[in-house]
Order: C-alpha cells, then structure tokens, then sequence
C-alpha cells in the first residue's frame, strides 16, 4: 500500500460487487485497493469520511452537446462541464455537431480539443461525424481519438450538419466497421417524419408536436439499421431511444448476436407528454418525449438489459430559440446538472437501486465508448467518485443551474438525491456549489 495519499470512507460504496461500507484508497489519482471501512489507514494518507452519504463512480455521460466554439452563447466547455460536475459527471463526451465547425475532420477536431482544454472542469472526450461528404476523414478521426461517429437519418436541426441517406449509411458504416468503429445513430426515418409532419400542425399544442414525430419513425429506422449492421457485421448505437415499440426488434437483434447497443435518457424515463403544457417547448426534443404507458416499458427495457445506458443528450440553446410553437422551438433539453436526480428519483419509486443507476449511467456509457479507467470503484481506475445524499430532496430552481441557460424542464420539480461533492481523480473538483479551477483532461480512444 505504497504511496496511498487519500482514504475515501463510507458506509454505502457503489462496487461492481454490490454496496458495502468501504474505504477506497487512492494513490496519485488512481484507486489501488477498496478494503474495509475499518482499515487502518497508512501513514501520510489524507481521510474524507463521507458517513452514510453514498460514494458512488464519477458518471460518465456519453451524449452530450457542448456546443463551443461556434455556438457558445447555447453553451460552452466552462458552463456545461461546471454543470456536469454540479451534477456528480466526471467524464463527458462531446457530440460532434451544433458547434461550428462540427467535428468532422482532424483539424476540426484539433480546434475543438484547443477550445475544451483550458476550460474543462471534468474529463472531456469527442464523437466525430459522419457526413455524405467525409467518408475519407473516418479513418483519420478515429486514429486521432474520437470515440465513434455519428450520423442522422433525418435532418439534423443544423443545416452544416446533413444527414446520410441508406446509400450512404451503408457506405460510412462498412467504412466504420473496416477499422473496428463504431457507429451511433439518430434513428428516425425521414419519409416517415414527412408523412407525418404533412398530416400534422405545428403551435403550441403538444399532442400536435408528438403526431409529427411518430413512434413509427423511430421503428422504421432502427429497424433498418439494425438489418444493416447484421449485414455488415458492423457495431451500431441507437442514440436516444423514445420508442418502446422498437424494444421487441432491438431485443431479438440483441439474442441474434446483431452488434447493437441503445441508451435512452432521463427526460424520457422522468417526464410524459401528458404533463407538457401549452407552448412549453423546454420540453421539446427529437426523438419526443411520449406518454407514460411508453414510459413504463422503458423502466422494463432498462431493467431486462434491452436497454444498455441512460444519457443526458444535453442538447440547450439560448432561451429565445425556445419559442411557444412547437413546430419552429430549438429541439433539445438541457440535462447535465439534474439527471442523476432526477433518474433516481425515478429509479427508486419503481425499486430500482443505486447500484443500478450506476450501471446505468456509469459502468455501461465508459464500456460503450471503452474507458476503461472509468465507470466503476475498484483498483486499477481514475478515483473518480460522485457523493450523494440519496434521501434528501429539493425542488429545482432554475437560478442554481450552471449551464448557460438556464431553461429547463424540470423547473419545480422535487427530486431525491443531493449530490454533495464531486472527486475527479481524487481531487475534489466541487463541493457544495464552490469549484475548483478546471482540472479536466482530454481523453482519446485508446486501441
Ligand atoms: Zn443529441
């Protein structure tokens, strides 16, 4: 136990074998051994003894869009990863598309990495993306360390951003899958979301928005994706899972031996479009938010294990984009800050455990993108720790979000579980809403 500089202490530790009351000993920023709580502590070692409060692995939140640069007024490197790490988030990785340039190419890549680095209060990774016109950029973007690649199906919201259509789905994807990639997607069928959008009326209305943006359109395109990955042999994630309809094809694929993963994410386990109100687009996102019986089914996919993880697809904008008509609004929700709240307020009303969360939000994104040093407290990786008071509550005031607009959907809301402070690499990066300077790293894929 050479070297052992800090003692972590509590009487509810997250392990992969279950919660137990532990003190985790880290040396130079790495877990080297969990051992019980009583053990003695070696010489020099600071201790932090947390009581009951729960120490549960940094999240790692694999879908987030930071936006910066380009577009850093809808959010930046600072503010989102100061709201991650409010929010017990020690690892990010950044979607490739709202920031200007996209991360499309190596020196887009580059220029991005410039930006993040000074300003990141958390680890920071990058997805690229896969656009009609780079198919020769994949290779070089992953051999610079991206994470995988993302495409659209249908538009992306953003006009630099196209969308690949089935030819060139198949192109990019045999293209992924020669280098050993992998390719995560936005699955919903654009002729599926005309036909829908031509019968249907925009406003304030939610149910009008919801019939624009039909299940179907998701099952069509994961569907579709799904006998393309088989075809190639290619590994796919469906990105932000809404449908429950889709479950059933995702969990043959799955028994078949298809390389497919999904997540989903808090708005769609947490809210129902039966409680949006009029012109509230702070609720608005692509797949949609959709009713409570979809909902339930969700809660039973992310439990028999259909569904791999749960993501924020933290996805802002400036408050005036977010207009009453649901048709024209800025489509996304910002997460960052509350979804660990808010997914275990959830969690634990329908029996599900902390141990799961993390699994969910943690173990699970780190083994999809392969962090190996992140996603679980055992020896060997980054002493990355969220502290959590499970039990106490607080109603969401939108004054005390860090993200950079502070429009959300969960204004008022009383969530369980306050996150006390968070420990990245054994350093405490906030505690009780006072930071430390940016201590974040960017991470690469490593081979
Ligand atoms: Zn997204």
């Amino acid at each position: 136990m050479a070297d052992v500089d800090l003692v972590l202490r509590s009487t509810r530790v997250i392990t992969p074998e279950g919660t137990r009351a532990a003190s985790v000993a880290v040396s130079g920023g790495t877990i080297v051994a969990v051992r019980d709580i009583d053990a003695a502590v070696p010489t020099h070692a600071r201790v932090e003894d947390f009581g009951d409060d729960v120490l549960l692995p940094g999240l790692v939140d694999t879908h987030v869009h930071v936006n910066d640069p380009g577009r850093a007024e809808w959010e930046g490197f600072w503010t989102a990863t100061r709201a991650a790490a409010a929010g017990g988030i020690t690892t990010l990785v950044d979607m490739p598309l709202n920031s200007l340039p996209p991360t499309t190419s190596v020196d887009r890549l580059r220029t991005k990495q410039a930006v993040a680095a000074a300003k990141a209060h958390i680890d920071v990774g990058f997805w690229g993306g896969a656009l009609p016109d780079n198919v020769k950029d994949l290779r070089p973007l992953h051999d610079a360390g991206v994470f995988g690649f993302k495409c659209f199906l249908s538009p992306s919201g953003v006009e630099e951003f196209h969308e690949l259509n089935q030819e060139q789905l198949a192109v990019s994807m045999g293209e992924i899958a020669g280098f050993g990639g992998l390719l995560i997607v936005h699955a919903e069928d654009p002729h599926e979301l005309a036909a829908a959008s031509a019968a249907g009326k925009g406003g304030p209305r939610y149910a009008d928005f919801l019939g624009t943006r039909p299940r179907v359109s998701e099952n069509t395109a994961i569907e579709g994706l799904i006998a393309l990955a088989r075809r190639i042999g290619a590994r796919v994630h469906v990105l932000h899972l809404s449908s429950s309809d889709a479950l059933p094809l995702i969990a043959a694929a799955k028994r078949e031996g298809v390389g497919v993963t999904v997540e989903t994410c808090p708005h769609y386990l947490t809210l129902t479009a039966e409680e949006v109100p009029d012109g509230a687009s702070e609720f608005k996102c692509c797949p949609p938010i959709r009713e409570a019986a979809n909902q339930d089914l969700l809660w039973q996919a992310l439990a028999d294990g259909t569904i791999d993880c749960v993501v924020t697809d933290h996805s802002p904008s400036t408050a005036d984009l977010k207009t009453a008509d649901f048709a024209t609004a800025w489509g996304g929700i910002s997460g960052l800050q509350l979804s660990l709240p808010a997914v275990w307020t959830a969690a634990r009303a329908r029996g599900h455990g902390l141990e799961d969360v993390a699994r969910w939000m943690s173990t699970r994104t780190a083994r999809l993108v392969g962090l190996e040093q992140k996603g679980a407290i055992e020896a060997g990786r980054d002493a990355d720790f969220a502290v959590l008071a499970p039990d106490e509550t607080f109603t969401v005031d939108p004054a005390r979000l860090q993200h950079r607009n502070r429009v959300t959907a969960y204004a008022g809301k009383t969530l369980s579980g306050v996150v006390k402070s968070t420990w990245l690499r054994g350093q405490r990066i906030v505690s009780d809403g006072e930071f430390t300077a940016p201590a974040g790293r960017l991470l690469e894929r490593k081979n």
